[in-house]
């Protein structure tokens, strides 16, 4: 039937009507708050380029994530700032490691028991060099090694989850890590620890913020030769073809907003619950124009975090999350 029978405008008459036909919704428990633990007391260092969005140390992070709690949000994403970094990443995997302490201490907290921990796993945060994974260099060329450095990943994933992560997240791109952790996580009797892998992580720009958050630029070249181009929707396919035979429980994508369609993509063509992380970039993009008073805030972050559950996540990892469940409430 066509107009004048059919009126698409009945059904967005009023708020009530809008509510009732509404397809896509957002809820607090399906909001990941990243968090950024650094090492000291008291410390709670706002990052330049991320408005809201702190270095802060283990006690703050308590504060942080109670806030976080009682607010609904689903989990949280953490990474560290070590105190030392050397070429092999040992801050990632030592017993004593800044993530790890901060997932002792975050786990003793009753009150946060309605949270899902989930540790970031990566070498880049802990290299000298800042590269995801071990560099070999010979002279002007260096190489960023798969399968040294798919040892030390798997290594510190075991670590974290023993250390008390609900969930472990391999963000590195290194081919067959996703099938190490698992050996590794079951060797140390984590078992029913699940792989949360960054399936089809791409080289962006929109990491940019990041790199202050988490003290992680590369000191030299960049990390295109593993993670991906981003001009390739077919290449990350394969890459989550490669990581749910390998075991992977879970799946997220990153950017968000730049590559909405890989999301859509991946949503129909696989069914493991996916998560999406709307990176640094595209918060701080965002917080620049509201600074200059160029978009509404709230209507602006809510219509960005709907978009990303239409294309398909499940749930989302963002630094609005806190902001976005006060709008819920
Ligand atoms: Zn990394």
């Amino acid at each position: 039937m066509n107009f004048p029978a059919t009126r698409l405008r009945r059904l967005r008459r009023t708020e009530a009507m809008r509510s009732l036909v509404r397809e896509t919704h957002l809820h607090p428990g399906a909001l990941i708050y990243p968090l950024f633990i650094c090492p000291g007391e008291g410390i709670r260092k706002e990052i330049s380029s991320m408005p809201g969005v702190f270095n802060l140390s283990i006690d703050e992070a308590v504060k942080e994530a109670e806030a976080c709690a009682s607010l609904g949000l689903g989990g949280l994403l953490l990474f560290g700032l070590p105190s030392e970094k050397d070429e092999e990443a040992s801050g990632a995997w030592a017993d004593d490691g800044i993530v790890q302490q901060a997932l002792r201490t975050l786990k003793k907290d009753k009150a946060l028991d309605s949270l899902v921990t989930i540790a970031d796993v990566c070498l880049c945060e802990y290299t000298s060099h800042g590269h995801c994974g071990v560099v070999a260099r010979d002279g002007d060329h260096y190489e960023i090694q798969n399968d040294s450095s798919v040892a030390l990943i798997a290594k510190t994933a075991a670590s974290l989850a023993k250390a008390g992560a609900d969930i472990v997240a391999p963000s590195d791109m290194m081919d067959g890590r996703v099938e190490a952790i698992r050996e590794a996580l079951d060797a140390g009797g984590h078992e029913q620890t699940p792989v949360m892998s960054y399936a089809s992580k791409f080289a962006s720009a929109f990491y940019g913020p990041f790199r202050e958050a988490a003290d992680s630029a590369p000191q030299f070249g960049d990390r295109r030769s593993y993670q991906m181009d981003g001009a390739n929707l077919r290449e990350a396919m394969r890459e989550i073809d490669q990581d749910i035979a390998e075991g992977a429980d879970m799946l997220l994508m990153k950017p968000a907003m730049p590559y909405l369609d890989v999301i859509r993509a991946a949503r129909e063509l696989y069914d493991l619950p996916m998560g999406a992380y709307q990176v640094s970039g595209e918060y701080s993009m965002l917080h620049a124009a509201f600074q200059r008073g160029w978009l509404e805030p709230e209507r602006t972050m809510m219509e960005s975090l709907l978009s990303i559950r239409r294309a398909g996540a499940d749930f989302i990892v963002t630094y609005f999350a806190k902001d976005a469940a006060k709008v819920l409430a």
